[in-house]
């Protein structure tokens, strides 16, 4: 038996911890009371440039930004914190807006709740992201389809030679139908596993985010090269070119 006592290591494991940017404090301390009520550790930071600085030295595993905070637009709170980490960001908006809940998840945010909140609401979207984190070990690292390269690991991907410079839901979109390339991926799935498992309700999120990408992949909807939309149903990734029957059949004769 070796000498050496091992350090007691029976302290329940930490919970996640949740950085909540708000500068409202009638807001902020109750809502951090039931996150740790409900397992989690909860930060506070009640401006734009702590939650840039908690974010980047404490490490959360899930921001909570308000959008309206006295110092910094949480716009660009979003973008700055996006910009060094990948850390799931869900916005809190006073705003029910739909320019606002675009442009949030345009800046890289994973949700967003719409103010007022049920405390219960927003620890199921921090449950979901958490849980979305998680997934994607199955699969390889590296897809490949037509002249398209993902890195799954590093959250890259590459037209030809060129980087594409997509955003997170932009890339998700893509590595989910690049996953099954050549088969229809079902607008239900799509929502589901890209956005929230318990998704119910409109698709035009999805809309939006299919037209953002097509657009960085020079892709045109009525003469896909890459993502064909099968009407009613969803989208496929084209594993080839339209026109390009693979391997070359030698012409009869
Ligand atoms: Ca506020």
């Amino acid at each position: 038996m070796s000498s050496a006592i091992p350090i007691d290591r029976s302290e329940p494991d930490p919970g996640p911890l949740v950085l909540l940017v708000e500068d409202e404090r009638s807001i902020a301390e109750p809502f951090a009371s039931a996150l740790r009520r409900a397992g989690f550790r909860a930060e506070l930071a009640a401006t734009g440039e702590d939650a840039i600085a908690l974010t980047r030295d404490r490490q959360p595993d899930v921001v909570l930004l308000d959008l309206g905070l006295p110092d910094l637009d949480g716009r660009v709170v979003c973008r700055r914190i996006r910009a060094e980490s990948e850390v799931p960001i869900i916005m809190l908006t006073a705003s029910g807006a739909l320019a606002d809940r675009v442009l949030g998840l345009e800046l890289g945010a994973d949700d967003y709740v719409v103010k007022p909140f049920a405390v219960q609401e927003v620890i199921a979207r921090i449950t979901a992201v958490l849980r979305r984190g998680r997934l994607g070990g199955d699969y390889p690292r590296q897809l490949v389809v037509q002249d398209l390269r993902i890195d799954t690991g590093a959250r890259r991907a590459w037209r030809g030679e060129s980087e594409l410079d997509l955003t997170r839901k932009e890339f998700d979109l893509l590595v989910r139908l690049a996953r099954e390339a050549g088969s229809v991926v079902t607008r239900e799935t799509l929502m589901s596993e890209v956005w929230d498992e318990n998704w119910f309700g409109s698709t035009k999120t999805l809309d939006v985010h299919i037209g953002w990408l097509r657009r960085k992949l020079d892709d045109p909807a009525e003469q896909p090269v890459y993502i064909r939309t099968v009407r009613g149903v969803g989208f496929v990734l084209q594993p080839q070119q339209p026109g390009d029957s693979g391997p070359r059949q030698s012409p009869a004769r």
